[in-house]
């Protein structure tokens, strides 16, 4: 599960891991049930092509449901949110079809693995999602089986930072389902064992103090569960993962400097086992799926 907040106005981004409450889906099956059983004769909504094609594309296609509508009943009681303008509805199917299924589809191994884990519910909130804490939040995933897009009014193919946020969203929470199904690559907390921050800490950390530890991000150092969901997603999203995260420094004169290097080791040593696990666990080789999904990008 992810929950990526920023704070109001200052720009630094952190994230947390939310639990979305059980109740949540009551009142969804609930009204659903409702929507079912006491058709109105007249009064029900005409079936727009849209939902006509989300119904072939996706629901019978893949078995995803799209909640584009009624948002409120997806997020907490609590959180304000916006529903998504009915034109972005399709370029984000679009966009789901282009970096996340066709990025599976176009790897050995991975329709049939997309297609046996792929969450049941995919949400489309139009703005962030404002808690009461002053936060914003910017996408979340449920336990596998619930993914939510935010901010999708603001869709913008050539905007990078907006199509890299959605897309390290959906790459995390993918990456979850290959620890929850096959656990973590063996003694994978060892390998920077020092560097989680402790509990509710880890947005205290800059970017580069994350990378001194041996992370991708500050919300990995939270535990070893962020840590392979993060390293995963910025692998796949990242164009200059390697020359961030990976490649050495070369004539460093200061502490810093070897600091970070030290850090880039870690990362390395992390994906190394994760690429090997994640081949043993999904039968997808990681270095394939990165291919693709950077040449769409
Ligand atoms: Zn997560």
């Amino acid at each position: 599960m992810k929950n990526i907040s920023s704070t109001m106005g200052g720009g630094k981004y952190w994230r947390k891991c939310l639990l979305l409450l059980g109740m949540i889906s009551i009142i969804t099956s609930c009204f659903e049930e409702d929507k079912l059983e006491e058709p109105v004769q007249g009064v029900e909504e005409a079936k727009t092509d849209l939902d006509k094609y989300i119904e072939a594309n996706f629901t019978e296609e893949y078995g995803i449901a799209i909640r584009y509508k009624f948002v409120d009943n997806f997020v907490d009681p609590g959180q304000r949110v916006t529903p998504p303008k009915l034109e972005v509805v399709r370029p984000m199917l679009d966009l789901i079809e282009e970096y996340w299924i066709d990025v599976y589809a176009d790897v050995d191994g991975g329709e049939a693995y997309f297609r046996r884990y792929v969450p049941a519910e995919l949400v489309f909130l139009g703005g962030l999602i404002f808690n009461g804490d002053g936060t914003v939040t910017l996408g979340t995933a449920d336990a596998g089986a619930r993914i939510t897009f935010t901010d999708v009014n603001s869709i913008d193919f050539d905007d990078d930072e907006w199509l890299l946020r959605q897309l390290h969203t959906v790459y995390h929470e993918f990456a979850h389902i290959v620890h929850q199904n096959d656990k973590l690559p063996s003694a994978f907390e060892e390998i920077a064992a020092s560097g989680y921050s402790s509990a509710g800490s880890w947005f205290n950390l800059t970017e580069e103090d994350a990378l001194m530890r041996g992370f991708v991000s500050p919300y990995a150092t939270s535990s070893p569960n962020e840590d392979f969901a993060e390293t995963i997603a910025f692998y796949m999203a990242e164009a200059d993962f390697i020359d961030d995260y990976i490649t050495l420094e070369d004539n460093c004169t200061t502490a810093a400097c070897e600091n970070r290097n030290a850090g880039r080791v870690l990362i390395l040593e992390k994906l190394n086992a994760i690429k090997e696990h994640y081949l043993r666990s999904t039968g997808i080789d990681l270095d394939e799926l990165r291919a693709s999904a950077q040449s769409r990008l």
